[in-house]
Formats: C-alpha cells, sequence, structure tokens
C-alpha cells in the first residue's frame, strides 16, 4: 500500500513536470509571434529625485498581452525569451520603442533619462554595440539619456567578454546601471571595473528596512559605499514614507516604487512629467 502511495505520487509530481513543460512550450510557441501580432507595449514608472521629488527618469517594463491567455507577467516569459533566443528580437523592440518615447521629451527640453533591462544574452550576441548605436542613429536619442540595465549576475560570468561589451556601450556615451543590486556576487572591485554609473538597490533590502537590522546596515553600507566610488544609487519598490525618509537621510539619490508611482502607461507618464513644468 505504502508503494502504491508512493507510486501515485511520482505520478502527481510528474504531471505536475508536464504541467509546467507544457505551459512553457505553449508560451514559447506564442512569443515566437508576439511582436508581428503586436502584442507587447510598454510601462514606464518614473524615476524621482529624493531632494526635489520630481521625475528625473523612467525606466521601461515590457508587458505581454496576449489576446486568449491575457496579460502574462515578464517574470514568466523574460527567461522564456531568453531561453528560446527571441529576447534579441524582443529586446531591441524594448530599446527602439523606449528611446522613440523618451526622444518626444528632449525635444521638449525636458531632461529625462530612460533606463532599459538588458538581458546577459543581448549582451553576448556580437554585435550588441552595434545594434545599439543603430538605434541611437534612428531615433536621434543623445546616448547620455540612456541607461541600460543590467543584473549583477551578469558580472561574474564571461567577465572578460562582458567587459569589453560595456566598454563599448560606454565609448557610444551611453549609461550602465546595476540593477537588482545586493541579490548577486558583485565586489566593488567589478562595480569600478564595469564602469558603473548607477546602481539601483534591490527591492527586498528597502521592504527590510526597519524590520530587519541587517537590511538597514546593507542599505546605508551600499550608498556611503557607492558615494565614495561616484556611483549614483537608486532605491527600488519604495512604498512607504518611512523607507523613504530613512533613504534620503542616508544620501540615496533616486527612488522608485509604489509610494510614488507604479509603472504606468505612455500617456499617464507623460502627464505625470508634464505636469511637473
Ligand atoms: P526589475 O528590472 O527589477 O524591475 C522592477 C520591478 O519591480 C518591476 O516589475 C516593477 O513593476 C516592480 N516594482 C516597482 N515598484 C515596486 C514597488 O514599490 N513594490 C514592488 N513590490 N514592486 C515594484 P515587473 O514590471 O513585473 O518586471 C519584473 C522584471 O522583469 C524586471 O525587474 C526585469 O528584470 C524584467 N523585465 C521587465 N521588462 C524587461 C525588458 O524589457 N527586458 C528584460 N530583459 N527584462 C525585463
Ligand atoms: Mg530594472
Ligand atoms: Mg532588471
Ligand atoms: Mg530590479
Amino acid at each position: 500500500n505504502a508503494k502504491d502511495s508512493g507510486k501515485n505520487k511520482f505520478k502527481f509530481y510528474c504531471s505536475n513536470l508536464n504541467d509546467k513543460i507544457q505551459e512553457e512550450f505553449i508560451l514559447e510557441n506564442n512569443l515566437r509571434y508576439a511582436l508581428d501580432k503586436n502584442e507587447f507595449f510598454i510601462n514606464y514608472q518614473p524615476i524621482f529625485d529624493v531632494n526635489t521629488e520630481k521625475i528625473v527618469g523612467m525606466e521601461a517594463l515590457l508587458r505581454w498581452k496576449h489576446i486568449k491567455l491575457g496579460i502574462i507577467p515578464p517574470s514568466k516569459f523574460i527567461p522564456i525569451a531568453e531561453s528560446s533566443g527571441l529576447i534579441t528580437k524582443i529586446g531591441n523592440w524594448v530599446l527602439k520603442n523606449a528611446c522613440i518615447h523618451a526622444k518626444k521629451f528632449h525635444d521638449l527640453g525636458i531632461d529625462v533619462f530612460i533606463s532599459v533591462n538588458v538581458s546577459v544574452n543581448q549582451l553576448k550576441e556580437g554585435n550588441f554595440a552595434r545594434s545599439i548605436l543603430k538605434i541611437i542613429k534612428e531615433t536621434g536619442i543623445d546616448p547620455k539619456y540612456l541607461d541600460l540595465e543590467i543584473t549583477e549576475s551578469i558580472s561574474m560570468e564571461n567577465i572578460d567578454y562582458i567587459r569589453d561589451v560595456l566598454n563599448k556601450i560606454k565609448d557610444l556615451k551611453v549609461n550602465i546601471s546595476m540593477d537588482d543590486f545586493g541579490t548577486g556576487y558583485s565586489s566593488l572591485a567589478q562595480l569600478k571595473n564595469l564602469c558603473i554609473s548607477k546602481l539601483k538597490i534591490d527591492s527586498s533590502f528597502i521592504k527590510d528596512i526597519y524590520i530587519d537590522s541587517n537590511s538597514t546596515a546593507i542599505v546605508s553600507a551600499i550608498i556611503a559605499m557607492a558615494k565614495n566610488l561616484n556611483i549614483e544609487v537608486i532605491a527600488e519598490g519604495v512604498e512607504t514614507k518611512d523607507q523613504f525618509e530613512f533613504l534620503k537621510e542616508h544620501g540615496c539619490e533616486m527612488v522608485q516604487g509604489y509610494l510614488f508611482s507604479p509603472p504606468v502607461d505612455e500617456n499617464s507618464i507623460r502627464k505625470l512629467i508634464e505636469n511637473q513644468y
């Protein structure tokens, strides 16, 4: 009997695994046509200067709305886009459209930077720097307003190759931000090595300010360290007034989070920015 139930458990586990594989299979097949079917759109989350509380930048966050499957979160489809190789094309689409969007503000004399997430697979693609140059030319954006967000895990593998690509990007006058800082393995030396101009403290640490004394210490240490390295700091996932006050007190330059605004569509961010002027 015990054997039987063991068998059943195994079966159950198996079918769960199948479900997951099947879901990924379905998503991957649909992801293939998502660009052509215009199923992607971008939301923008404003990034605020801590002292003036004005919008100084915005992060482009990709959204996928499938006609039958509905809205699929990036945490689900980005990994699939990466493993299938589709991320290169999709990533270029995001970059181009985010730059077009930001350029409209610059044409009005509004200086907001645009920050775009980039996967390691895009960097590895070979002619990444060339595709960035192409986008700069096509959209007419001044590259000083463009930030590319890379994640910390990137910096460990193929470090020499990655550094080469990032140097080429820097030569174009585009900025590099370290996203999700604190969750990976990068060292101080690496931040310097990779010419990082901004770092984004991961929301998991911000959430625990005032809850876990370790997080409190980590956040203030990251800010102090970044200051010494001449790297600007953005706190991600700021949800409460207390968190904001703590960050302000410790000299964090910029904040992003639900306390100020969630990611919103193109029209809404335009209104938010225009209302400041
Ligand atoms: P991320 O780059 O760390 O982006 C920040 C995430 O935090 C976003 O989730 C945003 O909606 C969420 N967020 C913002 N403020 C708050 C807050 O106050 N509280 C909480 N709990 N969350 C907040 P989202 O949009 O679901 O994106 C998830 C991840 O997907 C992103 O994390 C990024 O790594 C990836 N992603 C999104 N768009 C792209 C893209 O175009 N390319 C690539 N390669 N990855 C992308
Ligand atoms: Mg990001
Ligand atoms: Mg990211
Ligand atoms: Mg992040």
